[in-house]
């Protein structure tokens, strides 16, 4: 026997459209598995709410799950303007709901809608689509890089719109630029041996102290590499 947790009445087993639902003919409480709540159409939000709120420690605990007999989890959820006190079951993933609070659990406009008439439903759709086009012209035209950007911005390469005010100059980002294209000038005509010594290998990463690491940054094997290199660089250097 499945006894109701709040008067102890049998519950009666009973086939709804979204699944199972066992209620109390005595009190009219009723105990829903969380699927059953879910396709009915009651709000995933308002749901993952419910549940996160169980699983706190200190919750209250007073009635006893009607299935498995664990205490259930007593959690106040707020639905719309007045707030139920619902009883969850953590193990069996479901929630009891005394007298009426079921009823008052916020759904889906999708599903609400199927109890209006056609009428109802035309008028409804009809006023959704003109806020739809209401938001849609009041949202700014996506923007467009100005002057010569959209060059890289054709061809792939990050281009910069909207972007935050840079706090100060990005003195440490174009001191490495500068660094990087002094290192490059003073390399350009003799590389080989400025990368077997202070390109990095992988295993042998531990020369010169590890310092390769991040002297590898600096050597560039040509023109094209440094300026795609100083390029993105430049891009996101300054908003770090
Ligand atoms: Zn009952
Ligand atoms: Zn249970």
């Amino acid at each position: 026997m499945v006894a109701c947790p709040r008067c102890g009445e049998s519950l009666v087993k009973r086939m709804t459209p979204p699944g199972v639902v066992y209620v109390c003919p005595d009190c009219e409480g009723r105990h829903v598995a969380s699927p059953v709540l879910r396709t009915a159409g009651a709000r995933g939000n308002f749901l993952n709410r419910v549940w996160l709120d169980a699983k706190h420690e200190d919750v209250e605990r007073l009635l006893h799950c009607p299935h498995c007999h664990a205490a259930m989890a007593q959690v106040t959820a707020r639905a719309g303007d007045h707030a139920l006190d619902l009883d969850v079951c953590t193990y069996c993933n479901a929630i009891w709901f005394d007298h009426g609070e079921l009823r008052a659990v916020p759904r889906d406009a999708a599903h609400v809608s199927e109890t209006l008439s056609l009428k109802a439903r035309e008028q409804a759709a009809l006023l959704a689509l003109q806020a739809r086009r209401e938001e849609e012209a009041a949202a700014p035209a996506e923007s467009w890089p100005e002057g010569w950007l959209w060059l890289p911005a054709i061809l792939g390469l990050p281009v910069e719109c909207d972007e935050p005010a840079l706090r100060g100059r990005p003195w440490i980002t174009w001191s490495i630029a500068a660094a990087l294209v002094l290192v490059f000038a003073a390399t350009a005509f003799s590389l080989e041996p400025v990368v077997e010594q202070w390109g990095f290998i992988p295993a042998l990463w531990s020369r010169h102290g590890g310092l390769t690491l991040a002297t590898s940054f600096f050597l560039h094997a040509g023109v094209l590499h440094l300026l795609s290199n100083l390029y993105f660089f430049l891009v996101f250097g300054d908003n770090v």
